[in-house]
């Protein structure tokens, strides 16, 4: 049976950059209540998280910045691994290469790129553009499986240097040192729990994808939309109250 539930955010639990629904709310409370533990693993930052899914942070464990800053429910910081200056100069010059690649319509071009300590997120139009405009722009990924495949070169003496590339979110490629797949494998034994009765819930498991790394760690399961994903935890929730 399973009893920790890992969640990825945007796409997954939530509409890029949205909040939760009272729905999902009511339906990670279920899992709770049954004595479930349910981890947050997302390429945004904590206080990213905390706007997104509002008073439940306070029963759920964060793994932040792909699983790079861990947090839990309490708020007691489990570690916290922060690129290093050459690791970030060299990212932010392959990014600056990426838009310059991509060449699309930009409106705030410093909206593209976020430093967020631990991970370097390139958005392709814009990290707080609207959120329609940011799910039609790449919803097949194929612009940022097109850079990462044009930038491999590139990429590959990044992960010399210790970093890896991957898509997040709805229009991200997010650069950090270790991936959520790392993450979540250091958490697990940390806690000392069994990987088969764990879950990693995600709309980003295909290969390139943020949630990709978490495959063969524990079992995943891959969802396209939060509603998806409603359904899946009440399938959860029932074996669990069985
Ligand atoms: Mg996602």
């Amino acid at each position: 049976m399973k009893k920790h539930f890992f969640f990825d955010m945007d796409g997954t639990l939530t509409r890029s950059r949205s909040e939760i629904t009272d729905t999902m709310v009511a339906c990670l409370r279920g899992l709770i209540e049954n004595g479930g533990d349910v981890i947050v693993v997302s390429g945004a930052v904590k206080s990213q998280i905390i706007k997104q899914i509002g008073e439940i942070v306070k029963d759920v464990v964060i793994l932040a910045q792909n699983g790079n800053h861990a947090e839990s429910s309490s708020g007691e910081i489990v570690w916290r691994n922060e690129l290093t200056a050459i690791q970030k100069n060299e990212t932010l010059k392959l990014a600056r290469k990426m838009i310059g690649h991509a060449n699309l319509g930009i409106r705030d071009p410093g909206d593209l790129v976020e430093d967020r300590m631990c991970q370097i997120s390139y958005s392709l139009i814009g990290h707080n553009a609207p959120l329609e405009e940011k799910e039609a722009i790449d919803s097949e990924k194929i612009i940022r499986k097109g850079l990462l495949c044009c930038f491999e070169k590139e990429i590959s003496q990044l992960n010399i240097l210790g970093i890896q590339a991957r898509i997040g979110g709805t229009t991200c490629i997010d650069f950090t040192a270790l991936n959520k797949g790392d993450n979540v494998k250091c958490f697990i034994e940390r806690m000392g729990w069994d990987p088969e009765e764990c879950i990693y819930i995600g709309d980003a498991l295909f290969e390139g994808g943020n949630d990709h790394s978490v495959v063969g760690v524990v079992p995943t399961y891959s969802v396209d939309s939060p509603r998806g994903c409603e359904d899946v935890i009440r399938s959860f929730i029932n074996e669990l109250g069985a």
